[in-house]
């Protein structure tokens, strides 16, 4: 066998390719993972809010472009652990109801071809690998699980428990965000992670977050049959003469262009560069784009519908890790509404620099560090739906060109005045501030943390890209582990539903190299 020959070949190193890595590793065949950026450096600046989130530090250089062809630099994070390594680390599964068809304000969203039960076992799993702390039975739309937590919730601060309590006496449910974090409070001193105040949008210089480098891809390098090449950007895969399998890699590192083949080829580079890579993959077989015969190859493009809100609080908010809190009443329902209003959870705690555009708008005479002190941060979060017309395609230049419109912002905006609502009932200004730095963009589609749906899987080969097992429907040897395959997003934050999947395709796909 070649030397440039392996037995699967994974390229993208984030929530499902890494994962996917640690779950094939222990079955001894040779793995390649393919990885266009390198290790984030791990340097003081890790922790520097105006180096992350006003100068970008760590934000790929890409220029995409929206639907009117306007360039704009999108919030990717190109690393070993893809976008993890800047993760809030909040690992939500979706609810039992996002797995069927269900009505919206804007039009019902699909069928999953697979039923939350199927996902479970899965779950459960993905909780345990990236070291997942909660508390099950609190939140009334907690799906079903076949176990408690691995680990119990991260506590709250005195001013989070205080909300979290004023929220109770108000009649609503209140629960623990469920979070990977390497955290024991109970030894403090010997905790890895250190509860500070920059994780959410930060990578963790002491490596204490549960994101896919430190959880996934080193400890798949520890066999000696999992190698890594960083800096290693696919740029084609090409097929045999029956456009059956892929069988040549085409990578380029350091400006050179080599090829590499592998058995099996699982493509994982988050929803948009996957739909980028197979549609750059085009040829005389596929003419439209690699597995792209029934055309859905970067359509049904999702990132959620969310807001990031701070309420200016009239006392100081001395919260250091604020991401504990979740609510999810109006999950399903409002009161006063039939459709779904999404999710509320916190976010890391604001702090000066990242208000610079808002400020001096909302909060005359403030300084931006005496903001930061009173604010209470929230995020918010709905579904917004798949619709084919939403698609990633290439310009000439294989540039990504994300064509958006938004959909379903009816129950976004009822999302924010009802937590605006709740807020005057409690000790907080009841003036909400929208902090538009959070992912420190200035235009809503390049916030594309959430990126979704580009290659849905399903059971009709005409209307989905993948089959069941995540397989491209048209091709032997080809899967998509990212994000791609979500058919809807629901409206909690995607990575362990990635996370979990990747490890279910891991068991088929160890059935298959048997
Ligand atoms: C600031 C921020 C906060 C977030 N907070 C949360 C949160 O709290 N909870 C949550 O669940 N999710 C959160 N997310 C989203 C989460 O990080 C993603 O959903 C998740 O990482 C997606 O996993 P993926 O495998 O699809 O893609 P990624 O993790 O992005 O991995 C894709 C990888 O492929 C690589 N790649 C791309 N193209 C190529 C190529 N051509 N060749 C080789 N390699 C390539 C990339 O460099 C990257 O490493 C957040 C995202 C951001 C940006
Ligand atoms: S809170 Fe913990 S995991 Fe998050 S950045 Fe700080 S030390 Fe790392």
């Amino acid at each position: 066998m070649s030397a440039n020959h392996y037995d699967v070949i994974i390229i993208g190193s984030g929530a499902g390719g890494g994962t996917l890595a640690l779950k094939l590793a222990p079955s001894g065949k040779r793995i390649l993972i393919l990885e266009r950026g390198g290790y984030l450096p791990r340097e003081k600046q890790n922790w520097d809010t105006t180096e992350v989130f006003v100068q970008n530090r760590y934000v790929s250089k890409d220029t995409w472009h929206d639907k009117d062809d306007k360039p704009f630099q999108p919030g990717s994070h190109y690393f070993v652990g893809g976008a993890t390594k800047m993760y809030g680390a909040a690992l939500f599964r979706l609810r039992k109801e996002d797995f069927t068809a269900h009505r919206t304000a804007d039009g019902v969203t699909p069928d999953w071809p697979i039923s939350y039960d199927g996902l479970e076992p899965y779950y459960t799993q993905a909780e345990k690998l990236y070291n997942v702390h909660g508390q099950r039975g609190e939140d009334p739309t907690d799906p079903p699980a076949s176990a408690p937590y691995p680990f119990p919730p991260v506590s709250h601060e005195p001013r989070i428990q205080e909300l979290t309590n004023s929220l109770k006496r108000a009649g609503y449910h209140p629960s623990f965000a469920p979070t990977g974090i390497l955290l024991n409070e109970a030894d403090a001193p010997n905790s890895k992670c250190l509860r500070c105040d920059t994780c959410d949008g930060f990578p963790c210089l002491v490596h204490a977050k549960a994101d896919a480098e430190v959880i996934a891809v080193r400890p798949a390098l520890k066999y000696p049959n999992v190698t890594l090449l960083t800096n290693a950007c696919v740029q084609k895969l090409e097929t045999s003469a029956s456009g059956n399998e892929v069988t040549k890699i085409i990578v380029e590192r350091d400006g050179q262009r080599e090829a590499i083949s592998g058995d099996l080829v699982i493509v994982s580079c988050g929803a948009a560069n996957s739909a980028r890579l197979l549609l750059m993959s085009s040829s005389e077989k596929h003419p439209r784009g690699l597995a792209n015969g029934s055309d859905m190859v970067g359509r049904n493009y999702m990132f959620h519908n969310a807001i990031a809100l701070v309420a200016l609080s009239r006392r100081e908010n001395p919260t250091v890790f604020q991401k504990t809190l979740t609510v999810n009443d109006f999950y399903l329902r409002a009161p006063d509404y039939e459709f779904p209003l999404g999710n509320l959870q916190m976010i890391g705690k604001s702090k000066g620099p990242m208000f610079r555009e808002d400020a001096p708008k909302f909060a005359p005479g403030w300084t931006l560090d005496q903001m930061a002190r009173h604010a209470v941060d929230f995020w918010l979060m709905g579904e917004d739906l798949p619709l084919p017309q939403n698609r990633v395609t290439l310009n000439s230049k294989n540039e990504i060109q994300l064509h958006y419109e938004f959909t379903n912002q009816e129950p976004i905006n009822r999302l924010r005045k009802q937590l605006q609502s709740m807020l005057e009932h409690l000790d907080l200004h009841p003036h909400l501030i929208p902090n538009n730095l959070y992912l420190g963009k200035h235009i809503p589609i390049a916030g594309v943390g959430h990126q979704s749906g580009t290659c849905r899987f399903g059971t009709d080969p005409k209307t989905s890209v993948l089959d069941v097992n995540c397989k491209a429907h048209e091709l032997d040897n080809l899967y998509v582990v990212d994000t791609s395959f979500f058919p809807s997003i629901g409206a909690v934050n995607p990575s362990l539903t990635a996370i979990a999947n990747a490890l279910r395709v891991g068991d088929h796909l160890l059935q298959c190299l048997k």
